[in-house]
């Protein structure tokens, strides 16, 4: 094949497509298998001309994909490129370096810590935090907790009955990280949330003090700012002093909410972060920075290198003892350059315009809900969290028992609509639906369309 024309093509066809999103029904009308149907079940012996290949990525692939980037994206939580991140991805692969060790490419290693020392300081982690890129939040989660009950093996021996404590609204790759951990079901503590769905610190303090009376040990508490279901915020200061008074690891996943700590008026929720052992926040969801790029900042390195660093001859080098080998840091060895793609968005936005679009969000999501509570059919769940809304429609004498299906009804016909896409989720027990505003390119009149969307499905 020819790459350079092939490349070029290419480049034209992205920027078209990022171009003209906003004409294309964000979700795809396909059934299970309707894709793989259309799909050899042998790959070819011989090679085939990439322009047939790139016809049927057109014709069988693109029908079937959803389109992330459109700005009347509300689902999940935003998972944004950008132009200048998708430059890096596509130097980075073109490069194909391994940022693993130093010597590996020493320039991937010193570019790493220099935007992780940028990022630190732009979201106000404390100085005595060191960064690290990992694939996912929940790879540098489950890296924390794995961190965390060595601690406490270290600590009290292999034998202790060691304890893990998250609250109810954590995200499922927190309850997933302890498992995969080994803590047994009975080692689970579920702490109890308030009114606003947060961790209620005297509830965690209550369950320590008596996992302790009890001849246990507590040894990893995971605490979340802006969860996934309701950007619910635990108190990060309240939680952190309980943990750090019992010795427990204390992990903050911050993996949306996160990049909003980059705007001064917003830090508030952040509050305490100096008594974290490690935070892990998401730049491939709010900031731009083209999935995967998240990052994990960790407080006691010596310790975390006790669970993580083993060097066979293989990997042994004239440097080792001078420098960085970040495969010490994590769970694979080799690693991506993830540093060019958030070194490319930093530079070519500048910090100004990132907060900029973020208090733009905020800003949306509290128009969104005041139009949800300015309206009587409609019940909103949780408080407007960042720049996430979580709502339910209640029209007048329908009993509590029939508004789950109602919900979920009206949101299966809001997204059929293929102009928007929302997903529900549960808070108390009941259906709720999420407007999760952090689009690119969402913009006022993008989060009208939404009201207008769900205005029409109401009344259909
Ligand atoms: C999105 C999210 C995660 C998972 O992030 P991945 O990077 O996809 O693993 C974890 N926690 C919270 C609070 C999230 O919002």
């Amino acid at each position: 094949m020819n790459f350079r024309t092939e490349a070029h093509r290419l480049v034209d066809w992205i920027a078209d497509y990022l171009e003209s999103i906003e004409s294309r029904r964000i979700l795809p009308d396909v059934k299970p298998g309707d894709i793989s149907r259309q799909l050899p079940a042998h790959a070819p012996e011989e090679g085939e001309p990439f322009e047939r290949i790139f016809a049927d990525f057109e014709q069988v692939i693109l029908p079937g994909l959803v389109h992330w980037q459109h700005p009347n994206w509300f689902a999940y939580f935003a998972s944004n490129n950008s132009p200048p991140s998708l430059l890096g991805e596509m130097l980075s692969s073109g490069l194909a370096v391994h940022a693993m060790s130093w010597v590996t490419s020493p320039a991937a290693t010193e570019l790493e810590q220099t935007t992780m020392e940028w990022m630190r300081r732009l979201l106000g982690v404390p100085e005595h935090l060191k960064g690290v890129i990992q694939d996912t939040a929940s790879t540098a989660t489950l890296s924390a907790v794995i961190a965390g009950r060595d601690a406490a093996w270290r600590r009290s021996g292999r034998d202790a009955d060691i304890v893990f404590y998250a609250s109810n609204e954590a995200h499922s790759s927190v309850l997933k990280a302890a498992r995969l951990a080994g803590f047994r079901p009975d080692q689970l503590r579920s702490v109890p949330t308030d009114e606003t769905l947060a961790m209620r610190a005297d509830a965690l303090a209550n369950m320590m003090a008596s996992d302790v009376a009890a001849g246990r040990v507590p040894a990893v508490v995971v605490v979340t700012v802006g969860s996934t279901s309701s950007a619910a915020i635990d108190p990060v200061r309240a939680t952190g002093e309980i943990a750090r008074r019992h010795g427990a690891f204390f992990h903050v996943d911050a993996a949306w909410a996160g990049s909003a700590a980059i705007v001064p008026e917003f830090r508030a929720a952040f509050d305490g972060l100096e008594l974290a052992d490690s935070v892990v926040m998401n730049p491939h969801k709010w900031l731009g920075v083209n999935f995967d790029c998240s990052l994990l900042f960790i407080r006691d390195l010596p310790a975390w290198l006790e669970t993580f660093s083993l060097t066979p001859e293989y990997l042994k080098s004239a440097h080792d003892a001078d420098v960085v080998n970040y495969r010490d840091w994590g769970i694979p060895l080799g690693r991506r350059f993830r540093a060019l793609k958030l070194w490319f968005v930093l530079r070519s936005e500048g910090a100004e315009s990132l907060r900029a679009r973020i208090r733009e969000h905020v800003r949306l999501g509290e128009l969104f809900g005041s139009w949800v509570n300015g309206d009587a059919a409609f019940e909103r769940m949780a408080p407007v969290s960042f720049a996430l809304v979580c709502f339910r429609h209640r029209p007048a004498g329908m009993a509590e028992a029939a508004l789950d299906d109602h919900n979920r009804r009206l949101l299966d016909r809001i997204n059929a609509s293929g102009k928007v896409h929302l997903i529900g989720t549960v808070l108390r027990g009941r259906f709720v639906i999420r407007m999760a505003i952090g689009q690119r390119n969402t913009a006022e009149r993008n989060v009208r369309e939404a009201w207008d969307v769900i205005q029409q499905c109401v009344r259909a």
